[in-house]
């Protein structure tokens, strides 16, 4: 938070970008959000999230891309399978685990410098 303290203006709006694998509801995030951001700068400020995509490599065959998904009517959500879709073997994850601040908005100060206006 301290950070903060540096940026010129307000931030307005934060975009969080969160991967498919992390099982956090938005719904939450933005509660969570408001919380932990009360009595700080970000206060009144505004989250916006979004998903990334889960993609995973093969080493065996060489595929990249996305992994198949398990989904169940009792799941909230579909579970990628980190097998290869095409061979079979295991897969390394690429993308999908990711949280992290992607943008601030900020707005300038209202007691910023002001344009200089010619005299007639
Ligand atoms: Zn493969």
């Amino acid at each position: 938070m301290e950070r903060l303290d540096n940026t010129p203006g307000r931030i307005v709006r934060v975009l969080l970008c969160k991967g498919e694998l992390r099982v956090l509801s938005d719904h939450a995030l933005q509660n969570a959000y408001e919380v932990v951001t009360r009595d700080t700068p970000l206060q009144d400020s505004s989250l916006d999230i979004e998903p990334i995509a889960v993609t995973v490599r093969c080493n065996a065959c060489g595929f990249q891309g996305s992994p198949e998904l398990l989904s169940d009517p009792s799941f909230h959500f579909a579970i990628p399978i980190l097998s290869c879709p095409r061979c079979g073997a295991e897969v390394d994850l690429l993308t999908g685990r990711e949280l992290y601040i992607g943008r601030l908005t900020v707005e300038p100060p209202p007691d910023g410098p002001v344009s200089a206006e010619a005299e007639p």
